[in-house]
């Protein structure tokens, strides 16, 4: 037997037990008469303690015999910190070259390093956790939606474009010369088409595959829980996955959510909070103050479409310095805002930066409306109205991270609904379907759906839903299209040709033909619902094997070239210069 414990089990009642323990070098430190090591695997770590001073390098594989003993030195932090093994004998079940880096909570390593020795990055207790933790949340997945009577059914990964409107990633057919298969952007068509089959509780824990330019913490492949449900409205849906939700958060982290979860429209959404993934920790919301500000001479309001108002609570102290900083920093491309108007509500008095153009009565409502209070500072923007509202989005963000509003530990999930069901492109004159064209509009807006007039289509209301957590989008989804006619006519308003269409979505509109039921369903990003419940913004942690920001696995050195005979086979020439 090679073990008959882990590194993380022993503890005091064990003592006086003869135990054979397996594991990692991590540190081995040498006193002469006596060696400590810790021996480390992926339960935790044990401390050995060895007479004279036998060579162990750090992770060498090793395995002893001893007897559990009571430390004279406890280590309160470690959960074996009050044993130790006084160790018989040692056997080297294999020696390890030095790694490049420290193997412990926090390693000396960079990036770049720990990406190319990931296996080793992965023998880390932190990389440990993040992995049993996403495998924690996929059991209770699968439990949740097994007990609810879904059937998990896998799709194939070889298919033809889908439609979520990134770019595909293509693998040539040898067997098909010149042609190509696409890799599924994710499960959609194939999950509808399930629906048409009768299999009325799909879900699947899928890869998804988009050639997008990688922003940060975006990877090329990434996983989702798909799911779709036949004979439901959006009321079912929602419920149904607030309940998965609901014990992903108390199995996982033993955290309750409300219930039921709040509910926002996509318009709130914007107005309020200038995004359509809202983080509801915090207040600051935006209020519109276009009337009161309009009319008293100061062109730049006078002149904007829209006029909206955030109050930072507590920053009335703001000096110069920093408001000029602040400034500079709406102006920053990524914000885009031409300028900032700031009100401060000072203990000694108030003070903004368009006090020539308003009295102090005018002023004062202003911050009234903004919904400020003595001790806060009003920050104010000015523009087109949407535009406008993502800027103070942005900078509202900004403020509760600067503050210290966005604790990862508070968790605060609603749902936004009645999102416009198409999106218009100024500069391709064209309409784009906001979620998928597989979505169906509310059904009180079936009449503009069908409807000529570009502003009866932009009032459609879609049957889609997303669900938010802390400033984060972690899935969303929509009661779908069922209807032969009607997906002909989504198809046409987005400017789809009837050939294309047919080219592209034949298949499904066809089998529409063929008594679909009604269904709906809905995906979430899993390793992004994995690094949220662990509290962390980057996704990469919860994949065993990610990409890094170049879409490189630097590891086993990917993408790369191919031989020639292969481009051959293939039918392929390359007109990158290599
Ligand atoms: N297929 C959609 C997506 O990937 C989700 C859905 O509508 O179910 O966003």
């Amino acid at each position: 037997m090679y073990r008959t414990h882990n590194c993380g089990e022993l503890r005091i009642g064990n003592a006086g037990q003869k135990v054979t323990l397996a594991g990692w070098v991590q540190k081995a430190r040498n006193l002469g008469a006596m060696t400590f090591v810790d021996l480390r695997d992926r339960y935790g770590i044990t401390q050995l303690v060895l007479e004279g001073t036998p060579e162990l390098g750090r992770e060498y594989v090793i395995q002893v015999v001893g007897t559990v003993v009571e430390r004279e030195n406890k280590n309160p932090k470690m959960p074996t910190g009050d044993i130790e093994i006084k160790v018989e004998s040692i056997n080297v079940l294999n020696k390890s070259v030095t790694p490049p880096f420290t193997i412990e909570e926090v390693s000396d390593g960079g990036e770049d390093l720990r990406a190319k020795y990931r296996y080793l990055d992965l023998r880390r207790a932190p990389l440990q956790r993040a992995l049993a933790l996403r495998h924690r949340l996929a059991q209770e997945i699968r439990n949740y939606l097994d007990g609810e009577g879904f059937m998990e059914i896998e799709t194939p990964y070889l298919i033809k474009s889908t439609p979520e409107g990134a770019r595909d990633f293509v693998v040539p057919s040898r067997m098909n010369p010149g042609e190509f298969y696409a890799l599924p952007q994710s499960p959609q068509t194939f999950k509808q088409l399930l629906m048409v089959a009768g299999y009325d509780r799909y879900f699947q824990i899928v890869r998804c595959f988009r050639d997008e330019d990688l922003r940060a913490d975006r990877q090329p492949e990434f996983t989702q829980i798909d799911c779709e449900m036949s004979f439901v409205e959006q009321e079912d849906v929602l419920n149904t996955f607030e309940g998965m939700m609901r014990r992903m958060f108390r199995n996982a982290l033993g955290v309750e959510i409300p219930d039921p979860l709040p509910r926002m429209s996509w318009y709130d959404a914007m107005d309020n909070y200038g995004s359509d993934k809202p983080d509801i920790r915090f207040g600051m919301k935006i209020h519109q103050i276009s009337e009161l500000v309009k009319g008293q001479g100061f062109s730049v309001f006078d002149n904007a479409p829209y006029v909206g108002a955030i109050a930072v609570p507590g920053c009335a102290g703001y000096t110069r310095k920093q408001l000029d900083e602040l400034t500079e920093w709406v102006k920053r491309p990524q914000v885009g805002a031409k300028g900032l108007v700031y009100i401060r509500l000072g203990q000694d008095g108030t003070k903004s930066s368009v006090d020539k153009f308003y009295t102090p009565e005018q002023i004062a409502a202003i911050a009234d409306a903004a919904g400020a209070v003595t001790g806060d500072l009003v920050l104010i923007l000015c523009g087109e109205k949407r535009k406008t509202q993502t800027m103070l989005g942005v900078l509202r963000i900004e403020m509760g991270n600067r503050l210290g509003l966005r604790d990862p530990k508070v968790f605060s999930p609603l749902w936004i609904v009645d999102f416009p069901l198409l999106e218009w492109d100024d500069e391709t004159q064209r309409f784009y379907a906001m979620h998928h064209p597989f979505t169906a509009p509310k059904p009180e807006h079936e009449k503009w759906f069908w409807s000529d007039s570009k502003e009866d289509l932009e009032r459609v209301c879609a049957n889609a839903y997303d669900f938010v957590l802390n400033g984060t989008e972690l899935g969303g989804g929509s009661i779908r299209i069922h209807n032969a006619d009607m997906q002909k006519r989504m198809f046409e308003v987005l400017g789809i040709g009837p050939e294309e269409a047919e080219r592209k979505f034949g298949f499904i509109i066809n089998a529409f033909k063929f008594g679909a039921p009604p269904h709906g369903g809905l995906a979430f990003g899993f390793d992004r619902v994995c690094a949220l419940f662990g509290g962390q913004e980057t996704i990469r942690d919860y994949i065993a094997f990610p990409k890094n920001n170049q879409g490189r696995d630097v590891m086993i050195d990917s993408p790369s070239a191919i031989d020639d005979i292969q481009m051959q086979e293939l039918c392929i020439a390359s007109t990158a210069s290599r």
